[in-house]
């Protein structure tokens, strides 16, 4: 809230939100995407009512995780210019706004500047009707730029939570994204290691791929919480291809673990 805050410029919503989480990478490609889904998945079937914001404007990714790709949001007019927004739900009832959503053909690429994007940006979260949520979920555009930034000042957050690969653990551009959160005083509620490891299928051992230092090592280095290391995985692959996250059967990772360290 703006209790307390200088110029604040915290931005209204609709409904009631309990939490909002923003989930960030130093850089694309590391599945913060992924690891966004399997959150709110994880948060669902956990029995919170869940949402996801997909702030990633010029990559949005999460409708097509979840198979909802085809869908889109109503949108209602109110008033002369103004609309508000229906969400729409996943399969499991997790509710879902995306530019992706609202525009007709979902490979059009948003070809905006800063200002706009921010704008529709602060459309998608002030008015959609996100009713109850115990978490929002925002999938963040990774780095240190200009939405990423407007996020942070604009959006209530209750916390992030880094996403990484291993190389990426120790580069320079996640410890920028940790220490912009940290001057916004937003807290940073760990980092979640992704595409860790593999597992040997016959075997068991987990083999770590990318780094021969340990996950642990990493997250001290960037002076944060490991809330968890995630494997490579095809399974996983295969369920976020065809856009069934929510059935991704979850195996050898302590899943249950990354929910008590969120909730
Ligand atoms: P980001 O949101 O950081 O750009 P994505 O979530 O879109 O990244 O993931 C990038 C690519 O990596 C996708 O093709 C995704 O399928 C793959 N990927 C992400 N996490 C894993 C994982 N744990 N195992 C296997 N593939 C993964």
């Amino acid at each position: 809230s703006c209790s307390g805050k200088e110029n604040c410029n915290i931005m209204e919503h609709k409904g009631n939100i309990k939490n909002i989480i923003g989930v960030i990478s130093g850089k694309g490609g590391v599945g913060k995407s992924t690891v966004t889904t399997l959150l709110a998945t994880l948060l669902k079937k956990s029995g919170y009512k869940v949402g996801i914001l997909d702030a990633d404007i010029t990559g949005p990714s999460i409708p097509r995780l979840f198979g909802i790709n085809e869908e889109r949001a109503t949108i209602k007019q109110v008033g002369e210019d103004k609309a508000e927004f229906e969400p729409v739900e996943t399969k499991t009832g997790i509710k879902v706004m995306s530019l992706n959503l609202l525009i007709q053909n979902e490979d059009d690429p948003v070809i905006w500047r800063g200002p706009m994007i921010t704008g529709v940006l602060n459309q998608m979260y002030g008015d959609t009707n996100w009713g109850d949520l115990d978490y929002l979920l925002i999938d963040m555009p990774p780095g240190t730029g200009d939405i990423a930034l407007t996020v942070m000042q604009s959006i209530d957050l209750s916390g992030i939570v880094v996403v990484s690969t291993p190389q990426d653990m120790v580069s320079m551009i996640v410890k920028k994204v940790i220490t912009m959160a940290q001057k916004m005083n937003i807290d940073v509620m760990g980092v979640i290691e992704n595409m860790s490891y593999i597992k040997c299928g016959s075997c068991g051992e987990k083999t770590r791929i990318f780094s021969k230092k340990p996950a642990e090592e990493h997250a001290k280095y960037l002076g944060v919480k490991l809330l968890a290391e995630l494997p490579v995985d095809l399974d996983l692959i295969e369920r976020m291809e065809k856009g069934e996250i929510e059935d991704y059967i979850i195996y050898n990772v302590e899943y249950d673990k990354i929910v008590n360290e969120i909730v």
